[in-house]
Order: C-alpha cells, then structure tokens, then sequence
C-alpha cells in the first residue's frame, strides 16, 4: 500500500489572508526573515482586505508608542498636583 497524498490542498490555500493574518502582525514587528517578510508584502500589495489590516495595526502600534510614554523626568502627576494644591493654601 502506498502512501497517498491528501486530496484537498490545505485550507490555506484557499485562502491565503488566513495564511498571512498572523504574519501582518509579525512583519509590523519586524519578526520575520526576509523571504517571508517578501512575500507578506506582496500579499499586501496585492489584497485591500489585508492592507486594510495592516494599516490599522500600524496605527494601534504608532498609538501605542505614543500613548506609553509617560512625561519622563517628573514625578507622577498625582504628587504633582497634590504639590500645586499645597502651595495654593494660604
Ligand atoms: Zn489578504
């Protein structure tokens, strides 16, 4: 008895958005190596649906880069303002 190949291709390839989903998210973050990196991009190009995803993680990721940045060399607002209060009582 031979080994038989499966008779329907992976579901992948019906549908290669499922396929890149997981690595629009991996190529926003640089993780992947350049083949792929290469081919991600290209599904990009070649899909609104998937452009249309990677532009709004970039935009979550851009947002989140700006949002987690505290006010650096200050102490925390809350002691601040405690502070500000203060010195405003008579
Ligand atoms: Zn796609």
């Amino acid at each position: 008895m031979t080994a038989r190949l499966p008779t329907r291709p992976p579901p992948e390839w019906d549908d290669p958005c499922r396929r890149y989903a997981p690595d629009i998210s991996a190529f926003l973050d640089g993780e992947l190596d350049d083949g792929e990196a290469a081919a991600v991009w290209a599904h990009l190009q070649a899909c609104a649906a998937c452009a249309a995803t990677y532009e709004d993680m970039r935009r979550i990721q851009q947002a989140v880069r700006t949002y987690a940045v505290f006010p650096t060399g200050g102490k925390p607002l809350r002691e601040r303002v405690m502070k500000a209060l203060a010195r405003e009582e008579p």
